[in-house]
């Protein structure tokens, strides 16, 4: 289980966590964020994550401060 915001179609909910970033309502890629508990990742899940979460956030860093 995992909580995505989707700046896309604004979802902001909780939905399974399939492994990927990808918004549970618009299946957008882009501008989606997920908060997920890193142990229920596999590791190769959890690179995934990470490597999706630095895209989002060099695309997206005038979005939040922090
Ligand atoms: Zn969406």
């Amino acid at each position: 289980m995992a909580r995505f915001q989707c700046a896309i179609c604004s979802y902001d909910g909780h939905a399974a966590w399939a492994g990927e970033l990808v918004c549970p309502r618009c299946g957008s890629t882009i501008g989606v964020r997920a908060a997920v508990g890193i142990e229920e990742m596999t590791e190769r899940e959890a690179d995934a994550f990470e490597a999706a979460a630095d895209q989002l956030a060099k695309e997206a860093d005038d979005e939040e401060g922090e």
